[in-house]
């Protein structure tokens, strides 16, 4: 517990120019388990003149796709035979169940096989632009980029954010969230371990007003890539502006879960459950306003509240929990206050509303599973991301008013539709102003497809090819196998 872990700058493990350190928190219990190295925008500085000149200097902006495929392949195997301990590292950091992240370590074997595919697969057009000329179009990498995560997938997030830049040939500076930094140096592990040239892959922990604030303002990073809260999506695009860096940002949602009384009961409370208690309600697709049909209404209530009711909330590393703590004291304390707003505002708590309290739970910071009825569109706890869990009913009785509350947010990240009625379900979605939709399903998650949001929920995709290409530059070149003067200037 008194070694302190080190950031990965330059091929070297090094402790911060400061020197200061900083204590990692078990949300089960409160207590420090971990100190790691504190950096701040010196260390970013450090990190981005090593990754720029790797890129330029080295050689890895010329590596050849199928070494970086190799890489990121023996990344994907290295990860998938550390899987126990990594998973164990994130239900330590973020308190979530062991389940969930042993998901989730599964998954970032997945991403980075899949971008190890994509790296060596066809990219680019080719045009016949006119006579004896042709158009090609390349991708190149972008340069450095700059990538900077929250702490409620921390594994998963680096997978999504580092395997498309290395992939497609960038260098990185990444920055873990300050809470969550463990899984992280391991992962950074790996990569030394594979290969990775010096320089090529650096990790900078610290805070984001010191940290995450240099990356996004950084001259020489070329693109800064984001997942978090839309406040600190906008502050981010904002620092971006000085060397006009090409962003990504995958921010906050309120996405509705729309119910229509066709629709499989059953089934339609299980994802609603899943929807919104998943991950503690600390997700950014989370089904966090569920919106109901008039005639279901109230036997669907009742069904889910009596669901709710028997979710076994405890430790992330004891079997049978199905939810864990909040991430921290202070995220807490910020849903408990949405809770409150929530009574304040008129909405019926109809299950939750607590801390628990009792028994060894009591040291860490769980909330119970926390359900709101008779919600008014113009609510604070219908409006606004509280990223726990707690979800805010709504009734429709129209397809018409269905889509109208559905959309009535400035988000537009995730939505679901339940109903029989395929042609009512597809109508329904194509009027949805979100990225990520789904019909009769809630939360899945594909390599395959681009992640993203409309409005306020971001800007760019991840995943897919889509999240390839947002780690490319566009590069179009014209030959003429026939070279001829342009007899333009007669002199
Ligand atoms: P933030 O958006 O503040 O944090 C996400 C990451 O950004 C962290 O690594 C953080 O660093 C960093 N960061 C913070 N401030 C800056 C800055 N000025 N410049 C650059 N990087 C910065 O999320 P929070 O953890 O504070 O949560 C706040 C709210 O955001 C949540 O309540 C939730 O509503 C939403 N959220 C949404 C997520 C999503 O996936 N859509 C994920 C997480 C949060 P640090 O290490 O200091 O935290």
């Amino acid at each position: 517990m008194n070694e302190i872990k080190k950031m990965f700058i330059d091929g070297q493990w090094v402790v911060s120019l400061s020197g200061k350190a900083r204590e990692v928190v078990n949300p089960s219990n409160g207590e420090v388990f971990a100190l790691v190295t504190e950096g701040s925008a010196a260390d970013v500085k450090l990190a981005v003149a090593a990754a720029k000149r790797a890129f330029y200097e080295d050689g890895w902006m010329d590596t050849k796709a199928i070494e970086r495929a190799r890489l990121l392949y023996a990344v994907a195997d290295e990860i998938a035979r550390c899987a126990s301990e990594l998973s164990l590292l994130d239900t330590l950091d973020n308190g979530k169940p062991l389940r969930e992240t042993e998901f989730d370590v599964s998954d970032a074997v997945t991403c980075f096989r899949y971008y190890a595919g994509i790296a060596t697969k066809p990219h680019g057009q080719t045009y016949e632009v006119a006579d004896a000329i042709q158009s090609i179009v390349i991708r190149e990498p972008i340069g450095v980029c700059g990538q900077i995560i929250p702490w409620n997938y921390p594994l998963l997030m680096a997978a999504w954010k580092l395997a498309p830049a290395l992939a497609a040939g960038n260098t990185v500076v990444f920055k873990p969230s300050e809470v969550t930094p463990l899984s992280a140096i391991k992962l950074f592990e790996i990569f030394e371990k594979v290969g990775y040239p010096k320089g090529v892959v650096n990790l900078v922990m610290g805070a984001g007003q010191t940290v995450g604030a240099e990356i996004a303002s950084n001259m020489d990073i070329d693109k800064v890539a984001f997942t978090g809260g839309t406040k600190t999506g906008r502050s981010i695009m904002q620092a971006a502006t000085g060397n006009l860096k090409n962003i990504a940002l995958e921010l906050g949602g309120k996405s509705p879960n729309v119910v229509f009384a066709d629709a499989d009961f059953e089934l339609a409370v299980d994802y609603a459950l899943y929807g919104i208690f998943c991950n503690q309600g600390q997700v950014c697709s989370a089904g966090s306003r569920l919106l109901l049909q008039d005639t279901i209404y109230d036997a669907f209530i009742e069904r889910l509240v009596e669901r709710a009711k028997k979710i076994k909330v405890g430790i992330g590393t004891a079997p049978e929990t199905e939810m864990g703590p909040l991430i921290s004291e202070s995220h807490m304390q910020k849903v408990l206050n949405y809770i409150e707003t929530g009574k304040n505002e008129g909405a019926k708590l109809l299950c939750g509303g607590s801390r628990i309290v009792e028994g060894d739970l009591g040291k860490g910071y769980f909330v119970e599973p926390t359900i709101f009825g008779d919600t008014t569109p113009d609510m604070t706890i219908v409006r606004e991301e509280i990223f726990g869990p707690v979800l805010a009913v709504q009734k429709f009785s129209t397809e018409e008013e269905a889509i109208k509350l559905a959309n009535d947010t400035v988000y537009g990240l995730a939505g679901a539709v339940f109903t029989n009625d395929s042609s009512k379900a597809m109508r329904f979605i194509k009027k949805l102003r979100a990225g990520i939709t789904w019909i009769n399903t809630y939360h899945p998650t594909y390599c395959e497809a681009p992640w993203g949001g409309y409005k306020q929920s971001g800007i760019g995709r991840e995943l897919g090819t889509f999240g390839y290409e947002e780690y490319t530059e566009v590069k179009q070149i014209n030959i003429t196998y026939e070279p001829q003067l342009t007899g333009w200037f007669q002199g």
